[in-house]
Order: structure tokens, then C-alpha cells, then sequence
């Protein structure tokens, strides 16, 4: 029995036919265990019977041919590659090998074979790279219907099948009982184990359509188990995350009141509820583990300021984590400023510090003297010890790692006392996937923007037609206002044909010519760096010629204006935050997308959702619509990819009332099924449990 339990749990180790080489590549693919194989599931099934109409073929697209070869040889040189000449009706294809030509080394001439792959239009001949090959005898027929897995190139389409076949004959041969029982695969609408493996990864049916529907259906099933399973982690650790202690802060109404009294502006509806639910969690004795998102410009910072003033009332220190240099500078600042009749000292530790300066604020973290530190990764160095540390805040959460993280959490000073933790984030997401996703957080959403503000205009604009821009940029240039302009890349690239920072800005000098312009981008150097952002913050520069460097944080009220060259190229979640730069004070501000004609369909789509909405949330809710969210969200925004294997963030969305609904059925399994459950879709449930 004990031995069933764990089949799928089992390496690779002892799995047949699997030499090291092949185990290597698979662990490039993140498969380590049986159950890895089996659950690395297609990412859609081909239809083989459709072949295409090579008079009819479009350049750089997939395709699939029947053929004879006609001829096979070897190219000149040092590396030869295999080439095969395929005639397929009146046309002939060239198939070339760059690598592993022994691999091929069984196809002959006259051989019938069906392949497929991208095929490009050289010259006068068409060409396919490193097709799949299947070789046609005519006693056997081929495969109608088979699925594709993404295998990075490391492994081909045939070997990865074979294993996965080896794999699913070894679980069937000794299954499992199935962990959903009968109810719950009712209630979720699913097949069972074995028939959602064999759906997904050997279709049956000869019918595509028919064939695609279990597929779905299959795929359904591992969603479903994978969510649930993510989630049952999630409640589990968030439960004995809550059962540690920490430090119960002192917040006393009138010093609260005094505070936000003295402040330059009246706190929205929104930040007010925020800071309630944080001062909830701060007194429970319990640690808090906060995600507060707020779109781009909804002032999260001052919010983070007086959760910090509370620790520091608490006699207690606070860290606010930032990615870059540029928002350590000016998070020390606006700190400063709103404490400035206050007996707080606040510093910045961040690189680029004169060694002195660096050792002395280090000796005052550790003996108490700073109550709250503004800090860059270089806070995370060993020898940085707090005297005792009650807030963590981490502003931009999405830049940061997990790894990062710990080790902040890792400077506690008190044993037992776990310091609160506060993540802020501008990246909107969907609210069923934020409540998904960050299930093991606690979660307040400030969805309301200062009062003052007016909605930036943004205006799409083809790259052939800039003069409106340049009649526009003039005028708020003679209104003593300050203008962004971002450039995808630092320097000339011709493959790229796109606008870089150099070249714009000898443009601009030019165009502008009594107007100071500056230029900011990660080559320049931080000292550099640090003096054309203070320009820039004085208004001593008017224009500042940059690349997405200022993304994150950058709070320059003057500024009304951002000039996005190639807009194209770069996300919307990105494009959201860029814009964010302007429309941070009372005046009307602009945002220009410039984009090149060659545009796609769909790349204009989006960029025109920007123009339409000026709400994040609304934005990534489009963008999911035209693109999918994994490409919104980007690999690293939400720390997505990290955790999840197959769910994507639309199956999030789709089946969320099930996911919901499901909940109760799962946490009613017995501790074996719940266990084998989480075993099945993670190795290490370690890292996640750091959320
Ligand atoms: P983000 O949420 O993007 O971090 P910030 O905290 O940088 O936004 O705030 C953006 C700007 O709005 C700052 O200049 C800040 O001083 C200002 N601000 C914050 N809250 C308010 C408010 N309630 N009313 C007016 N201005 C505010
Ligand atoms: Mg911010």
C-alpha cells in the first residue's frame, strides 16, 4: 500500500531507457519524477491530416507536407549540415540539418515522409530547419492526431512522447486510486486520472474536434488539480504563518490624527480604509503579511509611511525595500518631508555610498539610532544587523525574488517575533486571479486616485506624423513643464530599426535648442544617473531622454508629458506604468505612444486599450482579453511562472467559480489524499510557502 502511494512520486532514477543525458535535458524542463512526465502535458493537439497548400504558403509560418525525398547530402565545411531535397506536388522543399545529422541518418532517398516545421522562403527554394520527421511505410498508418509539447528545443517531440508513453504504461499498470472521488469529479465535471492522461497526451479519437474536447477536458482536470492543490498549500502555510508571534504596536488615535493632519493633501476614501486594515493586523500580536495594490500614482507611499511611523511609535525599526537607486533617493525625501517635525531619523543605504557614510549608517541600524531605513538590495547583506526590527515594507513587490525576500525576513532581531511584512504593488491584476494567486496574503486594494487628478490624454501617433507632437511639447516646454521621453533602446541597433536614447536626444538638442535636455539609462553609471534625475527633480532639465529606468516610482509633479518611442514594443502593464510618470499633480498632463507603421493588427489593439482606458485593472482585463495574461503579466510581474506548472492565468479566471466552490470538498479530503495532492504538483513545498 505504502509503495502504491508513492508510484508517481518516483524519480526518474530507475525509470528505463532514460541515460543521464536525456534525465539532464528533462530537468531543463523542470521534470524530475514520473509524475512530472506525466503531468507535462501538450500544449495542443495537430491536426495531421491537414497538410498544407504549398502553393498557398505563407513565409515564416507552420506547415506540414507529405513528400518524397529526392535527394540527400552534405554541405561544405568545417560543420556540414544534412540537407534533404523533398518534392511535394509540382514544388521541392529543402529540409536542413545544422546538428545531430546522425540522428537522420536512416532516411534514404525515395522515402515517403510526412514533416513539419516553419518554412521560410529563401531565394528560389523553400526551406524548413530542423523539421519533425516521421517516416511513411506503407503497412502502417501514420498517427491522425497528435499532441505538441513545449520542450524548449531540448528534447524532440518523438523522445519526450516516448517517455511520457513509458511513463503513463508504468501508472496504469499500477494505478492509483483516483485522490478526487466520485463527488468531487461530479461536481467539477471531470474524467478520472487515467482516462484525463490519456485524453491529453494519446487522443483517441480519429476526430479532431472530438479529439480536441477531451483534450480540453483532460487539461480541465490537471488545472483544476493543480489550482486546488496551490491553494490547499496556501491555507496551510498561511495557518502556521499566523500561529507565530510578533510585535503588537502601539497606535494611539490623536498621534495618528496629528499626523495626517499635518499632511500636504487629505488622504483618499481608499488610503484611509487601507490604513485601517493595516492597523488591524499590527495589533493582533500576530504577523501581518500585506499585499497592498494600488494602480500607478494612487499614493501607496504615504501609506507605507505611516505604517512605518506606527513601528517606529512602537519603538521598533521599519526597512522600505526599493528596486532601484533612483526611488531610494527619493523615497528619502518624501520620508524626510512628511517627518520632518518629527524626532525620526531616516536614512537611504543603497551601493553607491561613500564607504564611510555606508559603515556609519550600518553601526546605526545595529545600535538603533535610524528608526526607518530606505534600502536597495544592499540592505540585504549579512553583516547589516538590526537592533530590532518590527516592519518590513517592500515597494515595487513584483521586482523583487522570493530569495530576496527571505533574506530580509531573515534579519529579525528578536527571537519569536516575527516582523510585520507589507508588499506594495502597481501591477493590476483581475481580481479573481489576485484572490487566487496571493490566496496566502493578506490583501487590501486602494482603488480610488487622489482627488486632483485629471486623466492623462493619451494620443497614438504613426511615426511619419509628428508635428501635432512637436506644437504640443512646445507649449508645455513655455509652460516651464517637464517632458519624459523613453526610448526602447540605449543605443543605435540595426536589426532593431528602432529609437534609441542617443540619437533621440542629439534630435531633440536640435529641435529644442534653448531647452536643457538630458539623458538617463543603466549604462550611464549611478553617478551620472543620480545627477540627471536631480536636474530633472529641480526642473534645472526640462526634457530627459531615457529608457524604462524611470518605470518604477519616479514622482516628478512638473512633469506632464511622456513621449513613448516604439511604443509597440513594450507590454502594457509596462506602457500603464510609464504613463504613471505624469498626471502626479493638478495639471492636465499628455502621454504620446508613438508607434511604426508596420504595426500589427493586434500590437495597435493593444496600444489602443491604453488609449481608451486610463484604469489598470480595466487595462489588464483588455489585455487579457487580446493576448493572454501570461504575457501581461510577463514572467517575473507576479511571480507567476514560479508556482504554477500548467495553469495559466485565463484557466484561473475561467474556472474560478469552480475553484471556489470546490474548496470545501478539498480541505474534507483525508491528510494521505490531501498530502498526495501537493506531492503531485510540488517537489519543494518550501519556497512557496514564502509568498
Ligand atoms: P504610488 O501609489 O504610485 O506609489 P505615490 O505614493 O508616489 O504613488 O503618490 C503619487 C503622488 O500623489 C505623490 O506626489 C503623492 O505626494 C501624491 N499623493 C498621495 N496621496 C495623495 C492624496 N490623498 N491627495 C493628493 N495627492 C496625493
Ligand atoms: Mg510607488
Amino acid at each position: 500500500m505504502h509503495n502504491k502511494k508513492r508510484l508517481d512520486d518516483k524519480d526518474l532514477e530507475s525509470f528505463p531507457g532514460l541515460g543521464p543525458k536525456s534525465k539532464l535535458k528533462l530537468l531543463q524542463i523542470g521534470i524530475s519524477r514520473i509524475s512530472d512526465l506525466i503531468l507535462f502535458l501538450p500544449s495542443f493537439l495537430i491536426d495531421k491530416t491537414k497538410m498544407t497548400d504549398i502553393s498557398n504558403v505563407e513565409n515564416a509560418s507552420k506547415c506540414i507536407f507529405i513528400g518524397e525525398i529526392i535527394k540527400i547530402f552534405k554541405t561544405k565545411g568545417f560543420r556540414p549540415h544534412l540537407m534533404l531535397l523533398v518534392n511535394v506536388g509540382d514544388e521541392t522543399i529543402q529540409i536542413r540539418f545544422i546538428h545531430k545529422i546522425i540522428m537522420y541518418s536512416n532516411l534514404k532517398v525515395d522515402m515517403k515522409i510526412r514533416f513539419s516545421g516553419i518554412i521560410y522562403r529563401r531565394r528560389n527554394i523553400f526551406e524548413i530547419i530542423h523539421p519533425e520527421i516521421e517516416i511513411i511505410h506503407n503497412n502502417k498508418d501514420l498517427e491522425k492526431i497528435i499532441p505538441y509539447y513545449k520542450t524548449k528545443k531540448l528534447l524532440s517531440q518523438n523522445k519526450l512522447r516516448s517517455f511520457i508513453k513509458h511513463a503513463y504504461n508504468y501508472i496504469s499498470k499500477n494505478p492509483n486510486e483516483d485522490i478526487f472521488n466520485a463527488g468531487i469529479l461530479e461536481k467539477l465535471n471531470i474524467p478520472h486520472y487515467l482516462k484525463a492522461l490519456k485524453d491529453c497526451h494519446f487522443p483517441s479519437s480519429q476526430d479532431y474536434k472530438k479529439a480536441n474536447i477531451d483534450f480540453e477536458a483532460g487539461r480541465k482536470r490537471f488545472v483544476l488539480e493543480e489550482l486546488l492543490a496551490y491553494k490547499l498549500v496556501l491555507s496551510q502555510s498561511k495557518k502556521a504563518f499566523k500561529k507565530n508571534k510578533s510585535y503588537k504596536f502601539i497606535i494611539e488615535e490623536n498621534i495618528k490624527q496629528g499626523f495626517i493632519k499635518n499632511l500636504p493633501f487629505e488622504l483618499t476614501y481608499s488610503q484611509c480604509e487601507a490604513i485601517d486594515d493595516i492597523e488591524k493586523s499590527f495589533l493582533t500580536g500576530r504577523p501581518t503579511k500585506r499585499l497592498l495594490q494600488g494602480d500607478v500614482g494612487s499614493g501607496k507611499t504615504v501609506v507605507a509611511a505611516i505604517a512605518s511611523y506606527y513601528a517606529v511609535k512602537s519603538n521598533l525599526q521599519a526597512v522600505i525595500l526599493v528596486p532601484t537607486e533612483i526611488l531610494c533617493d527619493q523615497h528619502l525625501k518624501t520620508f524626510r518631508k512628511l517627518f520632518s517635525s518629527h524626532d525620526i531619523k531616516i536614512e537611504a543605504l543603497k551601493s553607491n555610498l561613500k564607504p564611510s557614510t555606508k559603515k556609519s549608517i550600518i553601526a546605526e541600524i545595529q545600535d538603533g539610532t535610524i528608526n526607518i531605513i530606505i534600502a536597495t538590495h544592499a540592505i540585504l547583506q549579512k553583516n547589516i544587523i538590526f537592533q530590532k526590527l518590527g516592519l518590513i515594507i517592500i515597494d515595487e513587490q513584483h521586482k523583487f525574488g522570493i530569495k530576496q525576500r527571505i533574506k530580509l525576513i531573515q534579519k529579525k532581531t528578536s527571537a519569536g517575533n516575527e516582523p510585520h511584512q507589507l508588499f506594495l504593488s502597481a501591477t493590476p491584476i483581475p481580481r479573481s486571479l489576485s484572490l487566487v494567486l496571493y490566496e496566502g496574503l493578506d490583501y487590501t486594494i486602494i482603488d480610488e486616485l487622489p482627488k486632483n487628478r485629471k486623466t492623462i490624454e493619451t494620443k497614438l501617433l504613426k511615426n511619419s506624423e509628428r508635428n501635432d507632437l512637436y506644437k504640443n511639447i512646445n507649449i508645455i516646454l513655455k509652460n516651464n513643464e517637464q517632458v519624459f521621453w523613453v526610448c526602447s533602446c540605449i543605443d543605435y541597433t540595426e536589426s532593431l530599426e528602432a529609437e534609441y536614447v542617443s540619437g533621440v536626444y542629439d534630435f531633440l538638442c536640435e529641435k529644442f535648442n534653448n531647452i536643457r535636455i538630458d539623458i538617463l539609462h543603466s549604462k550611464a553609471g549611478n553617478n551620472e544617473n543620480t545627477k540627471s534625475i536631480n536636474n530633472f527633480i529641480s526642473g534645472k532639465t526640462q526634457i530627459l531622454v531615457c529608457t524604462t529606468m524611470i518605470e518604477v516610482g519616479v514622482d516628478v509633479s512638473n512633469a506632464t508629458c511622456i513621449v513613448v518611442e516604439d511604443s509597440e514594443r513594450f507590454g502594457l502593464a509596462q506602457l500603464h506604468q510609464l504613463r504613471g510618470r505624469v498626471g502626479r499633480g493638478d495639471k492636465q498632463s499628455y502621454c504620446y505612444l508613438v508607434y511604426k507603421e508596420s504595426i500589427s493588427e493586434t500590437a495597435y489593439a493593444r496600444i489602443r486599450s491604453l488609449e481608451s482606458h486610463s484604469n489598470g485593472f480595466k487595462i489588464a482585463e483588455e489585455d487579457l482579453k487580446l493576448r493572454g495574461a501570461g504575457e501581461y503579466l510577463g514572467n517575473r510581474q507576479s511571480g507567476y511562472n514560479d508556482n504554477l506548472k500548467i495553469a495559466s492565468p485565463e484557466d484561473i479566471i475561467v474556472n474560478f467559480d469552480l475553484i471556489k466552490n470546490s474548496q470545501k470538498e478539498i480541505l474534507l479530503l483525508d491528510k494521505e489524499k490531501k498530502d498526495m495532492l501537493i506531492k503531485r504538483w510540488r517537489r519543494n513545498t518550501q519556497e512557496e510557502i514564502q509568498l
